[in-house]
């Protein structure tokens, strides 16, 4: 149970926490669920960057996990045991999860099969990316659809599908091209993040959310930039010219402090 104070009537609350690879985390409200999309962080930079937020850690409902990256999982066991939490995951990325340690609750789920928790409809779905079997996620209540896709190499025409309805995105803006290419990566670790299992470019996401953006298009969320390999501006001034059809707010999320509550309508 959430209390939100002083708010208007809304849909979803919106909070990243973390964005990039050095940690990820999402929260996402209707005020009375809330729930953590992955909790890569320490159990302790999670809890202050809620309450950062004047978010409480205490109305914690539940974490979902997109895939066992370090960088997506790293806080979820110690949440989970210290606020009894339930952790959706998927059985190959469990199994994946080496340091989960014990979890309150696992309750496993299938990318492509939507599962319902209290008022939340999360429907996952398959993304391309070097892990056993990492997800994407639409999350939607009462007719409000945020969708998230970070850490993907390619937007399959199944990852545009999903997407294509939300009134909110998180949506990946790794890198500027010219600098991972002339930057201090190693030859293979280029390959990777450019590659078809690896991270989206700007360019990219770009074209993307060209293609996605529609008039209920309210907030875009730029996530996952590398630090090495993108700057914020460049990745907000080459994704947010997609926006040509729709008022939708541009925004880009933070690796090192959790970033505005967003209402949605
Ligand atoms: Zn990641
Ligand atoms: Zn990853």
């Amino acid at each position: 149970m959430t209390i939100v104070k002083n708010q208007p009537p809304f849909s979803l609350a919106v909070c990243t926490l973390a964005s990039g690879s050095k940690g990820n985390a999402t929260y996402i409200s209707d005020g009375e669920t809330s729930i953590l999309v992955d909790a890569g962080l320490s159990g302790i930079e999670i809890q202050r960057r809620l309450t950062s937020r004047d978010l409480s850690p205490e109305d914690l409902d539940a974490i979902i996990v997109t895939h066992e990256h370090s960088d997506h999982v790293r806080g979820v066991g110690i949440l989970s045991r210290r606020y009894n939490l339930p952790v959706y995951i998927n059985p190959k990325t469990h199994k994946a999860c080496s340091g989960l340690g014990r979890l309150h609750e696992t309750r496993p789920f299938e990318c492509g099969s939507t599962f319902h928790f209290n008022n939340l409809a999360v429907h996952p779905f398959a993304i391309s990316h070097d892990a056993e079997d990492p997800a994407g996620f639409t999350i939607g209540q009462n007719g409000t659809t945020i969708g998230i896709a970070t850490d993907l190499g390619i937007a399959t025409s199944m990852v545009r599908q999903h997407l294509k309805p939300c009134a909110l995105l998180i949506l990946e803006a790794n890198h500027d091209p010219t600098m991972l290419e002339t930057g201090p990566y190693p030859w293979p670790l280029k390959q990777r993040i450019r590659g078809r299992t690896g991270h989206l470019s700007n360019p990219d996401s770009k074209k993307l959310l060209n293609e996605l953006q529609h008039d209920n298009l309210q907030h875009v969320i730029l996530g996952h930039l590398s630090e090495v390999n993108n700057t914020p501006q460049k990745a907000f001034d080459e994704v947010s010219r997609a926006i040509n059809r729709c008022g939708a707010r541009v925004t880009v999320a933070d690796q090192y402090c959790s970033g505005p509550v967003i209402y949605l309508k």
